[in-house]
């Protein structure tokens, strides 16, 4: 059996629970919680984490991306910050080109924090904007104002030497074009390179009564977006992500290209590398690996961390599981999806019927200007059925 090489790349997210309130729209795995101890007990569990995947075989890859979010990663005291660093770099190889990633909300970014990230490594801010606008953001119940929001990015701006991107959100209630536009301009106007422009989803009990434009009008902001940015420079590579060429986020790349990841903290979701499962496998019989969701409860992940793979629920991919994943995420890229990764021989039968909404060059299977608008209505709802 060949010793896997260690030179293989992995993507490692890293999620961070608290937060300093709770916006109104939010689903996310995250809750209220300022003070230090749980902080504490969160760094204690995810060193166990760590180190179970360690003894499983972590060595044998590099890791890539990093990736810390949540919750408010920014809300982690700066002392916790520089042992996370110790830790991560005594019992990770990184890679020389690391992209290591922490979600900042503006109320939390200063000077000091930046000068932390710096020192640790961290080289890559995804801020948390939404809008500028003080009704929008009373409505989503955000902890920022138009003032700290404007604050936080010309603190980035004057201070921070390394890449950064911010989200923004439309679909907002009760929103108006001039406003998203004002929103967009404010957002280029700090020099983002990488804007993140999210449509808002109504999931929570709060928010499921909230008024949001109808469809048609969703579908001009949508247009309008990738026209404004276009016009400065920001591609769209992902539906709703946009950046000047080289700025995309590596780490999501892998979300939506399938790839393997590793997934550490409360309600994180893994796609593991089969390797890691069983370690008796060696490079060249990778298998496509499997999901293992944490769980979401603090009080049951401390346990999970004990034995991830007893605790957490592991389910195998199989190369169908894989397809539909890969088209699923695959599609949402402008670029579509490399026919490489699809198996020889595969039946591309399902395109029929989607002919004027999925385009097949000869490298790629793509969505095409009329299947991008109905991609998440229509084209992935057909994707799922084949699962
Ligand atoms: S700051 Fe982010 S994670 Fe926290 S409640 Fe708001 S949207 Fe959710």
């Amino acid at each position: 059996m060949s010793p896997a090489s260690p030179s293989q790349n992995l993507g490692i997210y890293i999620h961070f629970p608290f937060c300093a309130y709770k916006c109104g729209y939010c689903d996310f795995n995250s809750w209220v919680e300022e003070t230090e101890e749980p902080q504490k007990i969160w760094l204690e569990a995810l060193k166990k984490e760590l180190l179970f995947w360690k003894a499983r075989g972590l060595d044998d890859f590099q890791i890539d991306t990093l990736f810390m979010g949540g919750g408010t990663p920014s809300l982690l005291k700066e002392k916790y910050f520089y042992e996370l660093e110790a830790f991560l770099k005594k019992n990770l190889t990184f890679s020389p080109t690391l992209e290591w990633t922490v979600e900042a909300n503006p109320e939390t970014i200063h000077s000091t924090l930046l000068e932390t990230f710096e020192n640790i490594g961290v080289n890559r801010l995804s801020i948390g904007i939404q809008s500028f606008q003080e009704k929008y953001l009373r409505r989503l119940e955000r902890g920022a104002t138009p003032h700290s929001n404007k604050r936080a990015l010309s603190c980035v701006a004057e201070n921070w030497k390394g890449r950064w991107s911010l989200d923004l959100m439309f679909g907002l209630p009760e929103q108006n074009f001039q406003d998203w536009e004002s929103d967009l301009n404010e957002a280029l106007s700090f020099g983002s390179k990488h804007i993140s422009a999210y449509q808002l989803t109504l999931s929570t009990e709060k928010s499921k009564n909230w008024k949001q434009p109808v469809e048609e009008e969703l579908l001009k902001y949508f247009r309008f977006t990738r026209e404004v940015l276009g016009a400065r420079g920001l591609i769209p590579y992902e539906i709703s992500n946009f950046a000047i060429p080289s700025e995309e986020s590596r780490h999501n790349l892998k979300y939506w290209r399938a790839e393997p990841f590793l997934a550490l903290g409360p309600g994180a979701y893994s796609l593991l590398p089969s390797r890691l499962i069983n370690q008796s496998l060696d490079q060249s019989d990778e298998g496509f690996g499997a999901h293992l969701k944490n769980p979401s409860k603090m009080s049951d992940w401390q346990k999970h961390v004990e034995n991830p793979l007893s605790f957490g629920r592991i389910e195998k991919r199989d190369v169908k599981i894989h397809i539909t994943e890969l088209l699923l995420v695959g599609l949402r890229l402008e670029k579509g999806i490399e026919m490489k990764l699809f198996p020889k021989n595969f039946d591309f039968g399902f395109l029929n019927g989607l002919n004027d909404l999925l385009e097949k060059t000869d490298t790629h299977i793509r969505a095409t200007e009329k299947g991008r608008e109905i991609l998440d209505t229509t084209i992935l709802k057909s994707v799922q059925s084949l699962k």
